[in-house]
């Protein structure tokens, strides 16, 4: 069986066996934390959960003390907190390493940074703290060596939320690159991502007649029209093209009152797919089916919003020229290159860039767990995964010499 049709899971536990035994008898596992892990301890320490604004406003204050010994930072601010874009001084870099601060938990919820053997756990530590720390650790090395450093970096305070202040700003700064590094975590070290399921949320809109429960001869339910289209939706779920089909019903304001028939029900939804024409699909079904629920008295709307919707990903010509780039970087290193499926990842900035410039996702740490309060990386692979992301830059960067663009 090639790797690329192992099952997901079957491909991460193997390789967890396989860390197991080396990280066993590893050296550098006994001694002192070496410079990335006291910046990732600082990083991931500094609570940054998307919206917390006095929060994520004290974290780019962190970061860009991190950066500034080798870039010249720019600073946009939004309303959920500022984009750092970091450019190296007095020089066109080709590469830009797209990070972002936020977090779905807070320290106060995951705790701080903490190492137990091989793992380190701590809030946000792989999605993406670790990401940023690699790129700080590749410019401290660029500068060490007394060389140019070929990339940018920008990191965006909203990513976790669909980049709704940011996506704007990120395409600007990215058409100056000619090729964009995501740091997102993936699950072993020869992982990375070409391709990310699209999401776009919706919420459907039902008014009916609120009135006592003891007159439900007059109602026109419209909590009954939900909890048809709820049925409905979840068994659109299909796996091979990862539909979520979970509704939530909003308000819940009906709680408690149990002598009332509630008369306006929004129920808010999202469709994740691989491909566009999945997404479309999905629509054109829910669109016929809420024309066939009739209920006396209960209209039905659908409503797709503009901001926080993000395109499925698919491969561009010049990014799989790119990407061959990194499959010889890995085998060299004796790693096992794994494209991971569009629809086995959730949207990310790879999605924001689409049309804007080639990108090449997952080159971020090796961590689990991302999104809950026991998020960890792997620390041998955090190694690994920072050698690997700084041979790709420099063959990258001298690639990128030779082609024109
Ligand atoms: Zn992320």
């Amino acid at each position: 069986m090639s790797l690329r049709t192992t099952p997901v899971r079957a491909r991460v536990s193997e390789f967890l066996r396989r860390r197991t035994l080396s990280s066993a008898d590893n050296p550098t596992l006994g001694g002192g934390s070496p410079p990335i892990l006291k910046d990732l301890k600082v990083l991931v320490n500094t609570s940054s959960e998307t919206n917390a604004l006095a929060d994520i406003t004290r974290a780019a204050r962190v970061i860009k003390k991190l950066f500034k010994p080798f870039f010249e930072i720019r600073e946009y601010p939004t309303p959920l907190g500022p984009v750092i874009c970091c450019q190296p001084a007095g020089q066109a870099a080709p590469i830009l390493m797209v990070a972002h601060y936020d977090t779905v938990v807070p320290v106060s919820r995951a705790g701080g940074y903490r190492e137990e053997g091989n793992k380190v756990f701590g809030a946000g530590i792989s999605d993406m703290k670790a990401g940023i720390a690699m790129a700080a650790a590749l410019a401290k090395r660029y500068k060490i060596e007394g060389r140019a450093i070929p990339f940018g970096v920008i990191i965006v305070p909203d990513e976790e939320i669909g980049s709704p202040e940011s996506a704007p700003i990120l395409r600007t700064v990215a058409r100056s690159y000619r090729l964009a590094l995501i740091l997102e975590p993936v699950f072993t070290t020869g992982q990375y991502v070409m391709s990310r399921r699209g999401l776009t949320k919706y919420n459907i809109e039902i008014i009916g007649k609120t009135v006592h429960t003891g007159l439900s001869y007059e109602r026109a339910d419209a909590m009954l029209a939900a909890a048809q289209i709820i049925v409905a939706v979840s068994k659109r779920h299909d796996p091979q093209r990862y539909f979520s089909t979970n509704l939530v019903i909003d308000p819940l304001s009906l709680v408690g009152k149990i002598n009332a028939v509630e008369g306006r029900v929004k129920l808010s939804g999202e469709i994740r797919t691989g491909s566009e024409t999945d997404q479309q699909g999905f629509f054109s079904w829910l669109r016929e089916f809420i024309s066939t629920i009739r209920i006396e008295g209960v209209t039905l709307q659908l409503v797709v919003p503009e901001k926080g919707q993000s395109s499925p990903v698919t491969v561009g010509e010049t990014a799989q020229r790119y990407e061959r780039v990194l499959q010889e970087v890995m085998t060299g290193q004796g790693i096992a290159p794994d494209c991971v499926p569009a629809h086995e990842r959730g949207a990310s900035d790879l999605n924001r860039l689409t049309n804007v410039l080639p990108a090449i996702d997952g080159l971020g740490a090796v961590g689990f767990g991302a999104h809950s309060t026991t998020e960890w990386i792997d620390r041998l692979a955090l190694a690994e995964r920072t050698k690997l992301l700084w041979e790709l830059t420099n063959r990258l960067s001298i690639e990128l010499s030779s082609w024109s663009s």
